[in-house]
C-alpha cells in the first residue's frame, strides 16, 4: 500500500473495501475507471469525466490475464505503474487499485480458487473482435463484474474506442441488474487522427504512419455515406484502396450502434468498426456514421 496526501495505491481487495465502506457511509458518489494501465490521454479523459461527476474516483490498473489468448501479448503488455499513479493523482483520482493476478484469481483460473465466469451473449461475441479473440469478452466481463462488486461504483466509465466491449458490458449490467450507470466517453486521438492506445508503444515511427490508415478509412467511409452511398460492399471497396502490403486487415464491418447487429445497408444508426495489424500490432478503431 502506498499513500500520499491525495491518492492511495492499494493492492488488496480488503483494503479497497475498507475505503469504499467509509465513503459509502459518508454518502459519497463513487466512479470506477477500469484500465490495464500504461495510461495515456484516452484513459485520462475517462478519469477527468469521472472526477467531474463523482466525489471519489477509483482507477483500477490490472493487466487481466484471463482476457488474453495464448498467443497474445500478456507478458510484453506495457506496465508503467509509477507514471500511472502520478497521472491519476494529477487528474483528481482518490484511489488506484492495482491487484496482482493472485489477488484476483488465487492460484489461477480453473484451480480450486476460481471457477465462475461471466459468459456474454454469443450473438454479441461471435463477431468483430470476438471472432479472432475467442474467450476475450468472457475474461473482460468477468473482471469488470469482479471490479464492480469490489468497488460498488455509482458510475463506471468506458471508452468508445472499445465499443464492442462497452456494448457487451452494458448488456451484462442490464441482464444481471448491476446497480451502476455506464458512461461512454469519445475516442481521444493524436492530431494525426491515430486513436490513442497502449499498444501504439509497440509501433515504430514508420508503423505509426502506416497505422493512420484506420482513421483514414473510417473518415472516408463516413464521407462516402454522407454523399449518399449506403451499400456496404461499395463502401468496403472504397476502403480497400487505402490498403497496401504494410496492412493486414482483420475486419471492416458496419453494425447497429446499440446492438452490434449486422446492417444490410448503412443508415444513421450504423457504426463502422475496423481492426488491422501493422508491424504485427493489432489495432482497432470505429466511428458513428451519422
Ligand atoms: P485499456 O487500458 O486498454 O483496457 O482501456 C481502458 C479504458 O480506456 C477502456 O474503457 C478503453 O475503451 C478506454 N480507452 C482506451 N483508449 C482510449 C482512447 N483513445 N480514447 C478514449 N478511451 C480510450
Amino acid at each position: 500500500m502506498l499513500v500520499t496526501e491525495k491518492i492511495k495505491l492499494l493492492n488488496t481487495i480488503s483494503e479497497v473495501r475498507e475505503n469504499i465502506k467509509e465513503w459509502k457511509a459518508q454518502g459519497l458518489k463513487i466512479g470506477l475507471v477500469p484500465t490495464m494501465g500504461a495510461l495515456h490521454a484516452g484513459h485520462a479523459s475517462l478519469i477527468k469525466k469521472a472526477a467531474e461527476s463523482c466525489d471519489k474516483v477509483v482507477v483500477s490498473v490490472f493487466v487481466n490475464p484471463i482476457q488474453f489468448g495464448p498467443s497474445e501479448d500478456l507478458d510484453k503488455y506495457p506496465r508503467t505503474l509509477d507514471a500511472d499513479l502520478k497521472l491519476c493523482e494529477e487528474l483528481g483520482a482518490s484511489l488506484v487499485f492495482a491487484p496482482t493476478p493472485t489477488e484476483m484469481y488465487g492460484s489461477g483460473v480453473h484451480s480450486n480458487d476460481f471457477f465462475t465466469y461471466v459468459t456474454p451473449p454469443f450473438f454479441m461475441v461471435n463477431k468483430l473482435c470476438g471472432k479472432s479473440r475467442v474467450g476475450h469478452f468472457d475474461g473482460v466481463c468477468t473482471v469488470v463484474l469482479k471490479l464492480m462488486n469490489i468497488v460498488q461504483p455509482d458510475k463506471a466509465f468506458f471508452g468508445q474506442k472499445d465499443i464492442q466491449q462497452k456494448i457487451i458490458i452494458s448488456k451484462m449490467v442490464e441482464d444481471l441488474n448491476i446497480p451502476v450507470e455506464i458512461i461512454c466517453c469519445p475516442i481521444v486521438r493524436e492530431e494525426s487522427g491515430l486513436a490513442l492506445s497502449s499498444r501504439n508503444k509497440y509501433l515504430s515511427e514508420e508503423g505509426k504512419k502506416n497505422a493512420l490508415v484506420l482513421s483514414k478509412i473510417l473518415q472516408n467511409v463516413k464521407s462516402c455515406y454522407h454523399k449518399g452511398i449506403t451499400d456496404i460492399n461499395a463502401l468496403k471497396e472504397t476502403a480497400f484502396e487505402f490498403l497496401n502490403e504494410n496492412h493486414e486487415l482483420e475486419y471492416l464491418e458496419f453494425v447497429d450502434k446499440e446492438t452490434l447487429e449486422d446492417k444490410k445497408n448503412v443508415d444513421d444508426n450504423t457504426m463502422a468498426l475496423i481492426a488491422l495489424r501493422v508491424e504485427g500490432v493489432r489495432l482497432i478503431d470505429n466511428c458513428y456514421m451519422n
